[in-house]
């Protein structure tokens, strides 16, 4: 049995709608290689840094993700199953295995809080800015209010 530890770029497109690996940036691996009968079984946790956009504010968001995954890599292909990867010499083709593994493990609803109220349907405005606020006015009130400055003005005009 081997333990070894790698660092590797994200490969491109590891992402969903939200959120992703950004291309080129670390992952961070910790692989245990097993010699089994029919090939090697490799195990292992990938971390990752993750950047996306909260879904109720917009905001940019970052995140780290951890996956693990294991895969069997059968030495030949009459011992390979037909979801089993096949060792290419002493080299194994770690990638499919590792996109499955973080693609499963992103976020698919990431917030930039818990509470994060999102945005305001009036004006789009972010409802955390704690200054942000609408007088809202009923519309029979407005007419109202129209009234009283109808009010104003003619006193204005007598005196
Ligand atoms: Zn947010
Ligand atoms: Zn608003």
């Amino acid at each position: 049995m081997r333990r070894l530890t790698r660092v590797v770029p994200a490969p491109a497109d590891l992402d969903v709608d939200v959120a992703g690996v950004p291309q080129g940036s670390d992952i961070e691996l910790d692989l245990r290689l097993e010699s089994v009968v029919d090939g090697v079984l490799v195990s292992g946790t990938a971390r990752a840094r993750v950047t996306g956009e909260c879904v109720r504010c917009l905001d940019p968001l970052e995140r780290r993700l951890e996956a693990g995954f294991q895969e069997l890599y059968a030495y030949s292909a009459e011992d390979a199953g037909e979801d089993d990867l096949l060792l290419e010499g002493d080299l194994l083709d770690l990638e499919p295995v590792l996109r499955d593994a973080v693609v499963l493990a992103l976020p698919l609803q990431p917030v930039c809080r818990e509470d994060c109220p999102g945005l305001c349907p009036e004006c789009g405005a972010r409802l955390a800015d704690s200054e942000h606020h609408h007088d809202v006015v009923d519309p029979r009130w407005a007419a109202l209010m129209g009234l009283r400055e109808q009010v104003d003005r003619n006193e204005k005009e007598e005196s």
